[in-house]
């Protein structure tokens, strides 16, 4: 028997046709609660994105559904207590994006440290400022991960190509993981007060929350950089505030923020912050995986 899967928020193209070679698929986006109360029961799969609220309503009438794909990171839009109490299986494809986020480090770490984004808003008015634009290498520079899962992996082998030195801190690392990335196991605070660049990658959760404030900052070196790709909520941004604008550190690149869109703009428009809206996922590659990895694990769950 094919199972029978509906679509309701739009994955790639060709996620969709991956499907088709193994299920019976209907694609209703943009579909209204009320009709999708009523067609649910139809289905052993759903595949949504952010769009779709999957409320206990709809679970609870979905007699036939055993799985419910998320394509991309957050649950945010699914009941999963109702999920879990109508043993509706739950997979989302957080993987899809970690190449996109590793080279987004390295675009706007280069950008940062070569003044790259300054020097072509200098050019597109006209100007020729040659002198104002000195930068420094990577090469030879420490760089400190914290967190060291998917993304910081990556991050990892891009940055032995640039030849730095690697601290990395995580809880969960093992000394097989250090030895197999060629890294330095570091604790959070020999991290911080040796790391020239200093990039995020954790899980926002209540231990990570402010994990960098005001203290962790203070052990910073003056020149140092530091980068959240991760989560808004990690670091303390009243803290980053003050420690930039004070020149206590050289500079943070932030693509991510404890607001979104930010109400407060200050932060974003310190001279020494590289900002970028959330794009760390923004990639035509990162998108096609998020459908391809969803399918790929509904196809897995039905065999
Ligand atoms: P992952 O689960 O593979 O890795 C996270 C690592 O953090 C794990 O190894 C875990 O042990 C470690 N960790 C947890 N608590 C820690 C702590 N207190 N101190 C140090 N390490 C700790 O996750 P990932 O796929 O690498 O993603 C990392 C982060 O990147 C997540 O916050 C994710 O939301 C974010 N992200 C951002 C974007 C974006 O668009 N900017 C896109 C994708 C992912």
């Amino acid at each position: 028997m094919r199972p029978k899967i509906l679509i309701t928020d739009r994955i790639h193209e060709c996620a969709v046709e991956e499907a088709k070679k193994f299920a019976d698929v209907d694609l209703r986006y943009g579909i209204s609660q009320d009709e999708l109360i009523e067609l649910i029961k139809d289905y052993d799969a759903l595949i949504v994105r952010s769009g779709t609220k999957v409320t206990r309503e709809i679970i609870e009438r979905a007699e036939n559904l055993k799985i419910i794909g998320r394509a991309g990171v957050g649950l945010d839009n699914i009941d999963v207590k109702a999920a879990e109490e109508n043993k509706i299986k739950i997979v989302n494809s957080p993987e899809a994006s970690t190449i996109s986020v590793a080279e987004l480090v390295f675009g706007s770490l280069i950008s940062f440290i070569r003044n790259i984004h300054k020097a072509n808003e200098s050019m597109k008015r006209g100007k020729w400022e040659r002198e104002k634009f000195m930068g420094n290498e990577l090469y030879g520079k420490t760089l400190g991960i914290i967190g060291f899962g998917r993304i910081g992996r990556e991050v990892a082998m891009r940055a032995r190509a640039f030849g730095m030195k690697i601290l990395a801190y995580d809880p969960g690392i093992t000394v097989e993981d250090a030895r197999e990335f060629n890294i330095e196991y570091s604790d959070l605070e020999n991290l911080l007060r040796n790391s020239d660049i200093i990039t995020l990658h954790v899980p926002l959760t209540e231990e990570t929350e402010n994990m960098i404030d005001k203290r962790e900052l203070g052990l910073m070196k003056r020149d140092s950089i530091l980068i959240n790709i991760a989560r808004g909520g990690v670091v303390n941004e009243d803290a980053l505030y003050e420690f930039l604008k004070e020149k206590k550190i050289r500079g943070a690149i932030l693509d991510v923020y404890s607001e979104e869109p930010p109400r407060d703009y200050r932060l974003i428009k310190l001279d020494n912050v590289l900002a970028t809206p959330h794009i760390g996922a923004s990639t035509d590659e990162a998108q096609i995986n998020a459908g391809l990895v969803i399918v790929e694990k509904i196809r897995n769950f039905f065999r």
